[in-house]
């Protein structure tokens, strides 16, 4: 195998459920730890992060979406919008619909990032 640091050949073992990795087999969180050297095993890990990113993923695009309707909705009660809108003869809805997806993508962009729990099964691909 190319590309495997010292530090992961040093302890293949690893736990699916912590992410935590030691030199020898044995149990960890309840579980038989696996080993990192064995591709399927690795294919097993980057599936379970994969998994976890699109859960964060998909929590964020419904968190954004609330978020800007929410404030979409209080720009309505803003003193002076409708006016300050009618005076720049806006599209019906344009404007707001812009906002709603600025602000939509700001949450998805905060929230959608994530830490791997497997960071160093990348390092393990031959
Ligand atoms: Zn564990």
């Amino acid at each position: 195998m190319t590309g495997v640091t010292p530090e992961l050949l040093a302890a293949p073992w690893v736990c699916a459920t912590c992410g935590s990795h030691v030199a020898g087999p044995g149990t960890c969180c309840g579980e038989p730890r696996l080993d990192l050297r064995d591709e399927r095993v690795r294919d097993l890990l980057r599936d379970i992060d994969l998994r976890a990113e699109q859960r964060r993923e998909t929590r964020a695009r419904f968190l954004g979406t609330g978020i800007g309707v929410v404030a979409v909705i209080a720009l309505w009660c803003v003193p002076g919008y409708w006016t300050l809108r009618q005076a720049y003869g806006l599209p019906f809805l344009a404007d707001q619909w812009a906002f709603m997806i600025l602000i939509a993508l700001g949450v998805m962009k905060l929230l959608g990032r994530g830490t791997k729990r497997f960071p160093y099964v990348d390092e393990t691909t031959p």
